[in-house]
């Protein structure tokens, strides 16, 4: 036993021998375990006595449990388990301990073996709580947490997602994330600028819920790449945000619409005209404003009063817009005066287009809310992009002065400005 006891005391794990409950042999590393001042010190103490209460029973029964398989030839021994352990100084310990039942100097005794697992379960305890501490801010976020692989594919989804897409997680994972957007293509953007910078900031988007309603949303996330650098796939949060769209394009709508005609107004009117300018020069592509006065205005106001006076501009604008496409606007520049901008479109086309507006006024029936009827008539100013025109001012300058001149020779016409291709003041 002289070697082997040289060895147990060289032996980082504790080591105790008992008889009959009593200790009867301690190396080095169970003295330490135990806070005791040698290993001697815990000759005579029963094992027992430095186990927590909560662990006393369970402590005895595998103690006896062993002994007994001893007894009847089997030697067993018990599991690694984890005990309470109170050291000599009173310290609380995490203890692992397997004990097997040994014969020493011919008589029967029980080895145990304790490793210290104070400090693992600490950490395990500190794992857990942040895990829990994770769990409940990844359950109750109000963004949805998304990874996906290389290939776009989801691999991971927070609950999030029930409230914001209607989906259940399982739903998603496993699908690219495309198959979310309106039009897969739409996501091309937002991969771009991933592959640029590495990572993007509340990237505006849309997606489609489960039950088909699109939504607002605004992503941020970044890259991920393996161990060798290489793209791993995308990680990030992404939020519904169509409340606070809504809200923009609301406050969007009501900064450039006029709020008696709900015609674009003149601030918008000028911004949109100077963009059209803009993209004319470049493309060479043709352009035409067309400036309308109502003929006589201050009459209908005097005649009928102010009230019914707005609601002859209302059907005018009504009556207007009906003589347009799409893609023209009609901008509401003051009072009684509006101008249409009609992108790709040539003098002869803007002519027809004026001359349809000019009539579609004259026929105008309107009624005052007494019953008393009335028409109204409108002069027009038409101006072509030309080549020579240095900005949209010059274009404005002489649509103006078209409409002066029609205004001039009678109202109730169009003049077209005599810059244009065709030769002379025309007046129809
Ligand atoms: P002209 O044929 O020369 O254009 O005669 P006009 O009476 O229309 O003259 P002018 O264009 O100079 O006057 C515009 C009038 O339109 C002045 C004002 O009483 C009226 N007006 C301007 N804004 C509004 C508006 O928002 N509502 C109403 N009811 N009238 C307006
Ligand atoms: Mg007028
Ligand atoms: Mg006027």
């Amino acid at each position: 036993m002289t070697d082997l006891t040289q060895l147990l005391h060289a032996l980082p794990g504790a080591v105790l021998l008992s008889r009959n409950d009593v200790i009867v042999y301690a190396n080095h590393a169970s003295a330490a375990l135990l806070e005791a001042a040698s290993p001697q010190a815990l000759l005579g103490h029963t094992t027992n006595e430095f186990v927590h209460p909560l662990d006393k029973q369970r402590s005895s029964e595998r103690i006896h449990r062993v002994s007994e398989s001893a007894d009847a030839g089997a030697g067993t021994p018990n599991k690694p388990s984890e005990f309470r352990i109170h050291t000599c100084r009173g310290n609380l310990r995490m203890v692992l301990i397997s004990s097997v039942a040994v014969e020493v100097d011919g008589a029967p005794a029980v080895l145990m073996c304790g490793m210290d697992m104070t400090h693992q379960s600490e950490i395990q305890e500190q794992l857990r709580e942040s895990e829990q501490n994770f769990r409940r801010l990844f359950e109750s976020m109000q963004d949805v947490y998304y990874r996906t692989d290389a290939q776009g594919v989801v691999q991971h989804v927070g609950p999030g997602v029930r409230r914001v897409l209607g989906y259940e997680p399982h739903e998603i994972e496993g699908h690219t994330a495309e198959a979310y957007y309106p039009q897969s293509s739409d996501r091309d953007a937002f991969k771009a600028a991933i592959a640029t910078h590495g990572e993007v900031a509340d990237f505006s988007g849309q997606m489609v819920r489960k039950d088909g309603r699109v939504i607002d949303i605004s992503i941020s996330s970044h890259a991920l790449f393996d161990h060798n650098g290489e793209f791993a796939g995308i990680e990030g949060i992404y939020r519904d945000v169509t409340q606070r769209k809504n809200l923009e394009r609301e406050l969007q709508r009501l900064a450039t619409t006029d709020m008696l005609t709900g015609m674009t107004n003149r601030r918008a009117f000028l911004d949109l005209a100077e963009r059209t300018y803009a993209q004319s020069r470049r493309k060479g592509t043709a352009m035409c404003l067309l400036m309308l006065d109502l003929d006589h205005f201050k009459s209908v106001n005097d005649r009928f009063g102010h009230l019914e006076g707005d609601r002859v501009l209302v059907a005018f604008t009504q009556a207007v817009r009906a003589q347009l496409r799409g893609s023209d606007t009609v901008g509401r520049l003051g009072g009684e005066e509006f101008c249409v901008l009609l992108p790709q479109t040539d003098t002869a086309s803007a002519a027809e287009v004026a001359t349809r507006i000019l009539a579609g006024t004259r026929a105008m029936r309107l009624e005052t809310v007494a019953g008393e009827a009335f028409s109204i008539t409108v002069s027009a100013g038409l101006a072509t992009l030309l080549a020579s025109d240095k900005s949209l001012h010059r274009l404005l300058d002489r649509a103006d002065q078209s409409l002066y001149s029609a205004k001039r020779s009678g109202r109730d016409r169009l003049a077209i400005d005599v810059s244009t291709d065709d030769p002379g003041a025309l007046t129809l």
